[in-house]
């Protein structure tokens, strides 16, 4: 008969897959004998009604046949007892043999804030391990590290969402939303209807720079060239805004004279981009009353990523935009909560409410809401890929815990990395399914996700939103939550640890108090009320009392010790590894439409299994014609650390000298390079040498 409303259950949440955290209606009929599905929510800004092909097809992954739903241990299923208390044994085992640092965490940047802060106290408080650090440092850390060294705060977009809609020009530089977030295109549309304009950087010709009314292609790894040459433009053109300069800024002269010698003739020379073109990329912005500047992770990944977004920052600030309302600098993060796992304290240098670890006053602050004596607090450890390179060597860590993420497949240099988890004396893994990481795990802790569990995720914008638990979960799983609780019983920590989501949001509250993301005045009753919740938000009320939250932090001052912006001189350095004679193609990475990350979860789908089946290498035709490549035949790609093989995709979209490969596929990190940018340690994912050849 037909499906009631009764029958069904419908539950406003968030989408489990990226940074934009759709609004989406979980409506689960099962009950009543029907299905379960998603609908978009008109509510949310970001979305305001749509979805991509991720997030309409989201719920197959909570009915999905390869879900694990026992524990495992060695591959045999065993009872959460049994598993746990092996952990236990492990880790004191490890531990008392190696020391506390012998014990690594690695975590993920779609944990909840819940999960990334107990996370984060679990492995100061319980392991009194320095090692814990996470996936978004091979995402975000370079925008941060750059956006935290101007401004003194990195909030991804520091101006809510619906901003650019009203700007009058968009810079994207290396971010192609078309492909990894089509609803977010839906404000440049609106942007473009009001007459505003669209510039995009980047070596592909992507579906975001289709769009775009201006697309400048650097070759790979000169972006930072690149916005040299166009600083230097701004500021040869007269489009420096020397009042902000003034009044809201430090710097500007360093700048100024290092940027002089990169004549648009010499960014050409480096870059490949005319000099017309960074001209008039110029004259958009700098003629726009409202404009912007975001970076995606195609300027970001680069073991110069975070002066390659400390220069853009620079053409912001030169051309006035930060801290002006309807314009600015903003970083498009990748993961679901990208911006809050970077927040709470799963990051080897940092404490929660986006505290430095090795601030005396905030070790004291948190040190007093743990009940813990500051003393006792770990110091900063290894960033996350030399934690992994680490693993299995003398003084590295010897066990492993992995919540939320798949390294076999997303680190850089997998193989290496791969030998290091298989160096070890004990991998466990917390995961939905059996990713690639978890195959090679000793013990095998199945979980609830996204739609079975409550907990907070921060947007983009630093928006606080709240995922409800929209469906029970299968019989056998447990929360993340519960498994941190249920081991830091055993290793004895009765109290501190609990289960329940809205119990650990109310301490991240008080850990946060006073820090720069502060969260002390959100609470779940809040961001359902208000449809999110913008930190900084430090008071909860009651009535008049309460913080409104922050939607545009900078709009006063900025969040440096005087108010003020700084500019950094930087200069443009060739990528770690250059094409040569024996590797003479450059190789870069990034994502599809239908598939989220290292793909644990879409590959699972059987939608976008269809969309998108297998790992493809991109190449342009003249270089498939000199390589005697067939479209659609089999290829080999070689770099100095591994190879693969792809199904050979021929196009235009990439430069003749390069090839481009999704990610989502294990084996194409083989390839990649692991030279580290030095200040945010951020991998040099976009750029490294390869050489390609047809598979006979
Ligand atoms: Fe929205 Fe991102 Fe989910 Fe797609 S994957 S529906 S863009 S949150």
């Amino acid at each position: 008969g037909p499906v009631m409303p009764q029958d069904q259950m419908r539950t406003a949440t968030h989408c489990p897959y990226c940074a934009l955290q759709c609004g989406m209606h979980v409506v689960d009929g099962r009950a009543g004998g029907g299905g379960i599905g998603v609908e978009p929510r008109e509510d949310i800004p970001a979305n305001a009604g749509s979805l991509c092909q991720k997030g309409w097809t989201a719920a197959g992954l909570l009915d999905s046949p390869e879900r694990l739903t026992s524990p495992r241990l060695h591959g045999r299923p065993v009872g959460w007892d049994e598993a746990l208390d092996f952990v236990a044994g492990r880790i004191r085992a490890v531990q008392e043999r190696y020391g506390p640092d012998a014990v690594a965490v690695f975590g993920g940047g779609g944990l909840t804030n819940e999960k990334a802060y107990l996370l984060g106290k679990f492995a100061r408080v319980v392991l009194r391990t320095s090692q814990i650090d996470y996936n978004g440092r091979f995402c975000m850390s370079a925008a941060a590290a750059a956006a935290n060294r101007a401004f003194g705060m990195d909030r991804g977009l520091p101006f809510p969402i619906t901003d650019i809609g009203r700007a009058g020009a968009v810079l994207l530089a290396g971010v192609n939303v078309a492909e990894t977030m089509p609803p977010f295109v839906r404000h440049l549309t609106r942007m473009r209807e009001g007459g505003g304009r669209l510039v995009v950087i980047d070596p592909r010709a992507t579906r975001t720079a289709k769009l775009a009314d201006l697309h400048l292609r650097p070759a790979p790894g000169t972006d930072l060239a690149l916005a040299l040459g166009l600083l230097h433009v701004a500021i040869a053109d007269g489009h420096a805004d020397l009042d902000y300069l003034a009044g809201r800024t430090t710097g500007f002269e360093p700048v100024r004279t290092s940027v002089a010698g990169w004549w648009p003739e010499r960014a050409e020379r480096v870059t490949g981009v005319p000099v017309a073109a960074m001209r008039e990329a110029v004259r958009i912005l700098g003629e726009a009353e409202r404009a912007m500047i975001l970076t995606g992770r195609g300027a970001e990944q680069h073991a110069k990523g975070t002066d390659t977004v400390t220069s853009f920052v620079n053409l912001a600030l030169v051309l006035g935009l930060p801290g002006r309302e309807g314009s600015g600098y903003g970083c498009v993060t990748g993961q679901g909560n990208g911006q809050g796992g970077r927040e709470h304290g799963q990051k080897a240098d940092q404490l929660p409410g986006y505290r430095k670890i090795d601030d005396p006053a905030a070790r004291a602050h948190v040190a007093s809401v743990w009940g813990i004596d500051p003393g006792d607090l770990p110091g900063p450890g290894r960033s996350a890929f030399e934690m992994l390179d680490a693993l299995g060597t003398p003084g590295g860590p010897r066990a492993l815990l992995v919540f939320g993420s798949n390294p076999a497949v997303s680190a850089p240099d997998a193989a290496r990395v791969a030998r290091g988890l298989g160096a070890l004396d004990l991998l466990v893994v917390s995961d939905i399914v059996t990713s690639e990481t978890a195959a090679m795990a000793d013990v095998i802790l199945p979980t609830t996700q996204w739609a079975e569990e409550s907990g907070t995720v921060t947007n983009l914008e630093g928006r606080v939103l709240l995922r409800r638990r929209a469906a029970d979960p299968p019989h056998g799983v447990r929360s993340d939550l519960s498994i941190l609780s249920g081991l830091a019983e055993r290793l004895a920590h009765r109290e501190g640890f609990p289960a329940d989501p809205g119990t650990v949001f109310g301490e991240l509250r008080r850990a946060s108090q006073g820090g720069i993301a502060d969260y002390s005045g959100v609470t779940y009753e809040r961001i359902a009320a208000e449809t999110g919740v913008f930190w900084p938000c430090p008071a909860e009320g009651p009535g008049e009392a309460a913080h409104p939250g922050t939607p545009r932090p900078f709009l006063e001052r900025f969040a440096t010790p005087d108010g003020l912006a700084r500019l950094v001189p930087v200069d443009h350095r060739p990528p770690a590894e250059d094409v040569d004679a024996d590797f003479p193609i450059y190789l870069t990475t990034g994502r599809v439409l239908a598939h989220y990350q290292s793909g644990a979860q879409t590959r699972r789908i059987p939608e976008l299994n269809q969309a998108s089946p297998e790992v493809f290498v991109e190449l342009h035709p003249d270089l498939a014609e000199r390589l005697g490549v067939e479209p659609g035949g089999r290829v080999r790609v070689r770099s100095r650390r591994g190879a693969v093989e792809a199904v050979a995709k021929v196009s235009p979209v990439v430069l003749p000298d390069t090839v481009f490969m999704p990610f989502h596929w294990e084996g194409v990190n083989r390839l990649t390079n692991a030279a580290l940018d030095p200040v945010s340690r951020m991998p040099e994912f976009k750029v490294c040498a390869v050489a390609v050849e047809r598979v006979a």
